[in-house]
């Protein structure tokens, strides 16, 4: 039947490996939100407009062909035909996507088509900042991931293969653009299951959350 689960949480918070396990070991779809957030953001740097001319940004946003698939043990991302998996998770797009997703018109477009999907899928594990309040107030279960900044930096430079200091100062400067932000800043749902991740492993945290989905 129909499920439906909301991961929300900072970068770092392992709100990626665990939606990826968890939509696997319920045999779900999964929904990479943040990916959608940067492929915009990739066609907007490609376009060459200015990243703070929203109107700019909002029309690269509305004609670009993102095509990105829901299958938990690999999606693809596209622009205009072009696989972009790797380019999105460069520095350059990492640099620039809060500002992107700052944009309004950019979340309009995104979140209607995340609630296209998430209804198309019908059981589904979706990860971003912003799914338990704004893309998905019904779901299922709603999750908010947290894990000290030490430890998602550490995580982030072992994944990226970067410096812990950079990474940190990076998670840093973007957890506050994405917090204070006007549009829909990333916020828990009063109703979401607060889990800290700290100290637990990857395989303790989906234990945890098939339980909720359980109850
Ligand atoms: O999760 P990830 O680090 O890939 O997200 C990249 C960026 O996309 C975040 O820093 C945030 O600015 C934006 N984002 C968002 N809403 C989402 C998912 C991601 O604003 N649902």
């Amino acid at each position: 039947g129909r499920c439906v689960v909301a991961v929300d949480g900072p970068s770092g918070s392992g709100k990626s490996t665990v939606s990826r396990r968890l939509a696997t070991s319920l045999d779900a779809r999964y929904l990479d939100t943040g990916a959608m957030y940067r492929a915009i953001t990739w066609a907007v740097l490609r376009s060459g407009v200015d990243l703070n001319d929203a109107h700019a940004v909002a029309k690269v946003a509305g004609e670009v062909d993102l095509r990105i698939g829901t299958d938990p043990a690999g999606y693809g991302v596209t622009a205009d035909g072009t696989n972009i998996e790797a380019e999105i998770r460069g520095a350059e797009v990492t640099a620039a996507v809060s500002a992107v997703a700052a944009v309004p018109a950019v979340r309009a477009l995104l979140v209607a088509r995340q609630r296209d999907m998430i209804a198309k899928a019908g059981r589904i594990v979706v990860e971003g900042r912003d799914i338990g309040q704004v893309v998905a107030p019904d779901a299922d279960l709603k999750v908010y991931l947290t894990a000290s900044a030490a430890a998602r930096a550490a995580r982030r430079s072992a994944e990226n293969a970067s410096d812990v200091t950079a990474t940190a100062a990076d998670l840093a400067r973007r957890d506050q653009l994405d917090s204070t932000r006007k549009a829909d800043p990333l916020a828990q749902a009063a109703d979401a299951v607060v889990l800290d991740t700290t100290e637990l492993g990857i395989d303790e945290v989906v234990a945890r959350l098939r339980e909720l989905l359980a109850d």
